[in-house]
């Protein structure tokens, strides 16, 4: 008896032995390779900083031969704004996005400037009365003033500036950008404006994704269509995307 009571008290001796030592082992947590990468490579700083260099020197000399009022489009999230604290902090809990998660990011208005963004529509803005800042994003419309609390904080805000916030889901970007065109929807009274580049990190800040038919043919044009690098200005956003999920 006293016998099996010792190899019983060995045997929870080794098994709790065992499994402090793994626990001790397991590596701590660490934060995302892709969202490590926007956060401490300077590679990241350096492609954004370069895209909207580039993105200048084509804006002005399109201005220059644009009649009438324009419009450089940018979407927000990774592309003016940089949430990466927001996916640093999910991680930390061990959670993956949620709306309302989401909703507690965006109210807080602690989203950082993308590098380069600022000096590059400051420049925009010296270009006089024709040229025009919008804003399209699919921030909910619910969101829209701690959105723009959040640029007037990071200083990417200035009076006379639009933002197009989503309305509902079938609120698409391009239903968004014929109003910019237009004038018509949330922009009627605005002047109708030539749209001259569009910034995003996500296609469709750029194109209507009609299906996994559209897709395909997006893809196969891709390398022919020359508007990348001279219309369309994509920021790097290896954290999410709706490529994840093929653009649905
Ligand atoms: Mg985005």
């Amino acid at each position: 008896m006293k016998s099996k009571i010792n190899s019983s008290v060995l045997i929870l001796f080794v098994l709790s032995f065992m499994l402090t030592s793994c626990y001790e082992k397991s590596p701590k947590k660490e934060t995302p390779k892709e969202v490590r990468w926007v956060t401490e490579s300077v590679e990241y700083i350096g492609i954004c900083k370069q895209t909207y260099a580039m993105a200048w020197d084509r804006v002005r000399s399109t201005a220059e031969s644009t009649n009438g009022p324009w419009a450089v489009v940018l979407d927000v999230d990774e592309t003016v704004l940089n949430n990466a604290q927001y996916e640093i902090e999910l991680h930390q809990k061990g959670e993956t996005f949620s709306s309302q998660s989401w909703t507690a990011w965006v109210e807080r208005r602690d989203a950082t400037a993308i590098p380069g963004v600022k000096q590059f529509l400051d420049n925009v803005r010296s270009l006089g009365e024709n040229a025009f800042v919008v804003f399209i994003t699919n921030r909910d419309a619910h969101h829209e003033k701690a959105t723009i609390d959040n640029l007037i904080k990071e200083q990417l805000w200035h009076d006379g500036d639009v933002i197009l916030c989503r309305k509902e889901k079938s609120d698409t970007k391009q239903i968004r950008r014929n109003e910019i065109i237009e004038a018509s929807g949330r922009c009627a009274g605005l002047p109708k404006k030539q749209i001259i580049a569009l910034f995003g990190d996500n296609l469709k800040d750029f194109y209507e994704v009609d299906g996994t038919a559209g897709l395909t043919k997006i893809k196969d044009a891709a390398m022919q269509d020359s508007r990348w690098g001279t219309k369309f200005f994509v920021l790097p956003n290896p954290m999410y995307g709706s490529w994840v999920d093929a653009y649905k």
